[in-house]
């Protein structure tokens, strides 16, 4: 699949202020640094779609980006600067979980996790939630390039490991920096929006 058009739709903080869900949309998660924005804009072409910023402390909004006049790629608040329960009960918990629990046009959540180390009892507690409702299958690999080729495989088994995946789950690895792998993850990402 190719990206043509893109576009800022919507941010929001409440179902009030939501697009309507007249399109399917992807949800992106992960943790605060975690190469978030640099990955939705390798994926839309665009240098500033999402903003790329060294602060943790950005302001916690849901964005919503219309992708092709087709469908929606959803930019969610990154985590692990604020504490999160295990329920995601605290106030960017509960944006979230009435995001993800209630929205029905959402297909999946594509989860980003870094390359380079154990994903975070976090990772692994937002990996939980979203396989529980049926919302896991995609992990990407954020900054590849810091890794080695001898130590891709390795690092990649120790994230499915850790996260403990399921055969069916896919980690795509990707780099912002070296712009790579963004195909095979735009690809699984039309492949789900074609069933
Ligand atoms: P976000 O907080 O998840 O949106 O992360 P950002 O996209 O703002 O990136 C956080 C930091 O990681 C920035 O300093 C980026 O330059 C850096 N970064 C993002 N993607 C990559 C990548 O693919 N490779 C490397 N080496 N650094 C990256």
């Amino acid at each position: 699949m190719r990206i043509v058009t893109s576009e800022l739709e919507q941010i929001a903080v409440k179902p009030s202020q939501y697009p309507p869900g007249d399109l399917a949309e992807i949800a992106f998660a992960g943790r605060s640094n975690v190469g978030k924005s640099s990955l939705l804009n390798l994926l839309t072409g665009r240098k500033k779609l999402a903003h790329v910023s060294g602060n943790p402390g950005k302001t916690r909004t849901i964005n919503f980006y219309r992708i092709n006049d087709a469908f929606r790629i959803v930019d969610l608040p990154g985590y692990g600067y604020a504490k999160v329960s295990k329920s995601l009960s605290e106030s960017w918990g509960e944006m979230m979980e009435t995001y993800l629990e209630g929205r029905e046009n959402l297909l999946t959540v594509v989860q980003l996790v870094d390359i380079r180390h154990a994903p975070s009892a976090q990772d692994a507690a937002m990996h939980e939630y979203l396989r529980h409702y049926g919302l896991s299958g995609i992990i990407a690999a954020t900054k590849a390039d810091k890794v080695s080729r001898n130590q891709l495989p390795k690092q990649m088994k120790m994230i499915r490991q850790t996260l403990k995946l399921s055969p069916e789950e896919q980690i795509y690895p990707v780099s912002a920096l070296k712009k790579t792998g963004h195909g095979a993850l735009l690809d699984a990402i039309g492949a789900l929006l074609e069933e």
